[in-house]
This record gives C-alpha cells, sequence and structure tokens, in this order.
C-alpha cells in the first residue's frame, strides 16, 4: 500500500470563515500536493459511513450533525511519509492541546470544530478518499 498519500477535510465552520485560503497555503508550504479535491456537503448517511469507527462514542451524533451542517472541502494530498507529517502539521484532536503553529491550534473552534480532518493510516487515507472520489477522479502518478 502506498505511503504518500492522506485525505483530508476543511470542516464546515472553518470553510464557512473563509479559512480554506490559508490552510491550502499552508498545506503547500508544508510540502503536500493536491492530487484531487472537491466542494461539497455530507449527508448522514456518507457522514455515518466516514465516521463509523466512532458511532457507539458519545459525541456520534453531534459530530454527525456538525460534519452534515455546511459545505466542506475534501481533498488527496500527497507527499512522502504523508499520514504522520499531516497528523503533525494539523496537531491534536482538541485545539487547546493543540502545539503553537499546528492548524487546529490557528483555525479549530473547539473540539468538535477542529477545522480539518487527517487520515490517521495509508489504510485509512484509501477508504476515505474512496467515499468521496472515484477512480477517474484520482490522478496518481
Ligand atoms: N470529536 C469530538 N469530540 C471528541 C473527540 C472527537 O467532537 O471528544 C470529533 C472531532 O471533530 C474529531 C472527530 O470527532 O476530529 C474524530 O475524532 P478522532 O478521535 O478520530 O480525532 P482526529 O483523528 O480527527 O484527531
Ligand atoms: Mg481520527
Amino acid at each position: 500500500m502506498r505511503t504518500d498519500l492522506t485525505f483530508t477535510i476543511v470542516k464546515p465552520t472553518a470553510f464557512e470563515k473563509n479559512y480554506l485560503g490559508p490552510i491550502i497555503e499552508i498545506f503547500n508550504r508544508n510540502g503536500f500536493k493536491i492530487k484531487a479535491m472537491k466542494l461539497t456537503r455530507m449527508n448522514r448517511e456518507k457522514a455515518k459511513e466516514f465516521y463509523a469507527e466512532h458511532e457507539t462514542k458519545p459525541f456520534f451524533e453531534s459530530l454527525l450533525s456538525y460534519m452534515t451542517s455546511g459545505p466542506v472541502v475534501v481533498a488527496v494530498l500527497q507527499k512522502e511519509n504523508a499520514i504522520a507529517d499531516f497528523r503533525e502539521m494539523i496537531g491534536a484532536t482538541d485545539p487547546a492541546k493543540a502545539q503553537f503553529g499546528t492548524l487546529r491550534k490557528m483555525f479549530a473552534d473547539s473540539k468538535e470544530a477542529n477545522a480539518v480532518h487527517g487520515s490517521d493510516s495509508n489504510e485509512s487515507a484509501q477508504r476515505e478518499m474512496s467515499i468521496f472520489f472515484t477512480e477517474e477522479e484520482l490522478f496518481f502518478d
């Protein structure tokens, strides 16, 4: 399985606040190339599938309603060691615990509305990108 791809979502609040431009700028500055990208709005079914691993968590219902509350931008990004480097760049799930200079520290409003998603493994990245993109939309070298 390839290790140079990750999947991201610029979440509803970050998009609404016009942080998309600054966030993409930081992706690029950190060496991530955009391989696929679209503006979309998740429905409940898609959000449930995407966050299936969290189905039993107390925050699940709130997370579904948040992630379907407005448009998001989904993207596949490419860089060597993509998963770990991207997770380091976005910072901890809770922005209160995220390091200075991380995207979540800079752009998140709360633990739920934490600006950006980043895949946690190569397997997750493959699963997540296939939820949002067709084979034809993925132009990999
Ligand atoms: N989340 C939440 N409350 C929590 C933990 C997570 O609302 O206590 C939300 C948050 O938006 C997070 C997402 O659920 O990004 C997925 O949680 P996960 O633990 O996978 O965090 P991540 O991998 O996004 O850092
Ligand atoms: Mg996660």
